[in-house]
């Protein structure tokens, strides 16, 4: 997808700060933080949302798990806790129409979420 922010950042034409790629997936620092630790898991190909997975995409959650646990590590937020949130349309104000997970962390998270 030419204009999809996300693309770009994972075609390395958008600058980000990244904390982990390989051939399936990246993860980045978002740039507008809502907690001290706040980052993106994104895969490099181009989905939309949760709802638009495939079963032939199982492979590629697990991967973005990993990626998750792995750099929530790597941060020192997984043995404090977390949380892993995915925006899916309009009502949950998805702005970015790029399948991401965010990850939050380094704070006390509330529930219910705003
Ligand atoms: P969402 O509302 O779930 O679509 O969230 C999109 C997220 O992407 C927001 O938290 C933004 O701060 C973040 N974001 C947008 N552009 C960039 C960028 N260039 N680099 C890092 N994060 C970004």
């Amino acid at each position: 997808m030419d204009e999809c922010i996300f693309c770009k950042i994972a075609r390395g034409e958008m600058e980000s700060e990244i904390l982990y790629a390989d051939e399936e997936v990246i993860a980045f620092r978002d740039i507008n933080p809502q907690a001290p630790v706040h980052f993106l898991v994104v895969p490099r190909k181009h989905i939309v949302s949760a709802l638009d997975l495939s079963p032939g995409d199982a492979g590629l959650l697990s991967r973005i798990f990993e990626v998750i646990k792995t750099v929530a590590e790597k941060e020192d937020i997984a043995a404090s806790g977390m949380r892993i949130l995915t925006n899916v349309g309009r009502a949950a104000e998805q702005i970015v129409l790029h399948l991401h997970f965010h990850v939050l962390g380094g704070r006390r998270m509330h529930w219910p979420p705003g």
